[in-house]
């Protein structure tokens, strides 16, 4: 008898965090931190004891799967962690960013509540870059290759498979036993959309008797792949042609070497215009340094041309602006600069700063590539605001805004119900990852053409399979 119990990403799309039992072992999978309107719940107490989590799986290195990962060490977890080595290596950028955005943030609100006599009542950080130091030199980290066995502990083993979400991502198989037999659930983490851009399509899942699987665009189709890139690669080429420059902000995985793979592209067919294309993310160049490092991993489309020094992400014109110096000498630049930063949301980073010194021109154009959350400058700009305020200036937008969408790095309707019809003898199906209205539509769709029943799992829900 095994049973699960889930305590994050249901009915929402962040915070993932499933505790299977099996016999009295109690096995993980991810640990991620609530985003968004639910950020609150990431300060609560753990709904179980820490110390007596024996192994923990990591599907990927995005934050909402991995990021309490500090915050279940520092409350006493022991255990082995499991993750591939490329979401190991990203997910320490990823949590190092994350300690330090909190550590910077809780700075700034003890200074106003210190001039307000009210600093005892603030929430101290989640967790300091220190104990992210921490979870990678105290707890053994493990690094499973993909298609392999595994052995966890007696009568569990699993095989880790290639998701194609973002670079090391994987669903995991798990096999247990039960009164005899074996039976095998499958956590699908994040699935990928399949544009063969960076990475290969998700692999086929071929066995299980239960499914736990996303849905975050359950309720809906993207728009084909190649329209996406003819579009990007318009806006770039008549922005460029007519003397202006192009801001996109990016999220530092996965989406901002998609966007090198194509400007690339553009330079060896002779698509791009005489420009200087700025990576101007210090965390963006420390994921790009990791695609680098795995690019036997990557896709032939992404390998091919690639230059002498071996490297995947250069070309002539790219330049990887590191230091705030550089990033401020882009300002010069009058005509012809492409300029990849962050934040992906616009709620912050350099993208902010290169706003002020661009978007009241027309010349120029905004092109965004990823999801914008609500209250997002981000939002608030692809959604037509005339005037934005940026460091309590209020600047008036008239640059040409582009929301380009099918770059998304989840499956849609179609691919997850595509991923699912080919899994042999599936007898349950549980919906994780994914607003409660999208999981509805995803329900009645996985009926009516595969005829399987899901269950939609509610927070803290105990389930037994
Ligand atoms: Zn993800």
């Amino acid at each position: 008898m095994a049973t699960i119990h889930s305590y994050g990403a249901t009915k929402e799309v962040t915070g993932s965090c499933h505790l299977l039992e099996v016999d009295g072992v109690k096995i993980m999978i991810d640990c991620g931190m609530f985003q968004g309107e639910d950020e609150d719940k990431n300060a609560e107490a753990f709904y179980f004891n820490p110390a007596d989590i024996d192994y923990l799986l990591v599907t990927h290195a995005h934050l909402d799967h991995v990021g309490r990962i500090p915050k279940l060490v520092k409350e006493g977890f022991k255990g082995k962690i499991y993750a591939t080595s490329a979401t190991m290596d990203l997910a320490e950028i990823i949590l190092l960013d994350s300690a330090k955005i909190m550590t910077e943030d809780f700075q700034t609100r003890y200074k106003k509540a210190l001039r307000k006599g009210k600093e005892k009542r603030l929430t101290k950080p989640l967790y300091e870059p220190l104990d992210v130091d921490k979870t990678f030199k105290m707890i053994e980290w493990v690094n499973p290759e993909y298609d392999e066995y595994y052995e966890l502990c007696e009568g569990v083993s699993f095989i880790y498979r290639n998701a194609g979400h973002i670079l090391g991502s994987a669903f995991i198989e798990l096999s247990y036993m039960d009164k005899g037999d074996s039976k095998t659930i499958v956590f699908s983490g994040d699935i990928g959309n399949d544009n063969e851009l960076v990475l290969p399509d998700l692999d086929r899942c071929s066995k299980a008797d239960t499914l736990y699987v996303e849905t975050t665009y359950g309720d809906r189709e993207h728009q084909p792949i190649e329209l996406t890139i003819k579009e990007f690669k318009d806006v770039i080429v008549k922005t460029i042609e007519a003397k202006g420059n192009v801001l996109i902000p990016s999220f530092a995985v996965e989406r901002t070497q998609e966007l090198l793979c194509l400007l690339r592209e553009m330079h060896e067919n002779g698509e791009l215009p005489k420009c200087k294309v700025f990576l101007d993310s210090p965390m963006a160049t420390r994921a790009t340094a990791v695609y680098r490092n795995y690019a036997q991993e990557l896709t032939n489309r992404c390998q091919e041309n690639v230059q002498e020094d071996g490297t995947v992400f250069n070309f002539d014109s790219l330049i990887y602006t590191e230091t705030p110096e550089a990033s401020r000498g882009i300002n010069d630049i009058k005509s012809g600069a492409i300029i990849i930063a962050g934040s992906g949301m616009c709620n912050g980073g350099r993208i902010t700063h290169h706003f002020k010194h661009r978007i009241w021109d027309k010349r120029n154009a905004v092109v965004f590539v990823g999801f914008q959350a609500e209250g997002t400058l981000g939002r608030e700009i692809v959604e037509g605001s005339k005037w934005i305020n940026i460091f309590g200036e209020d600047i008036i937008v008239k640059a040409s805004i582009h929301t380009i969408n099918g770059f998304s790095a989840h499956a849609d309707q179609d691919g997850i119900l595509k991923w699912i019809s080919k899994i042999e003898e599936l007898k349950k199906v549980f919906l994780v990852h994914g607003e409660y209205e999208a999981q509805k539509v995803f329900k009645s769709v996985l009926k009516e053409k595969l005829n399987l029943d899901a269950h939609i799992v509610g927070f803290k829900e105990k389930i037994l399979i």
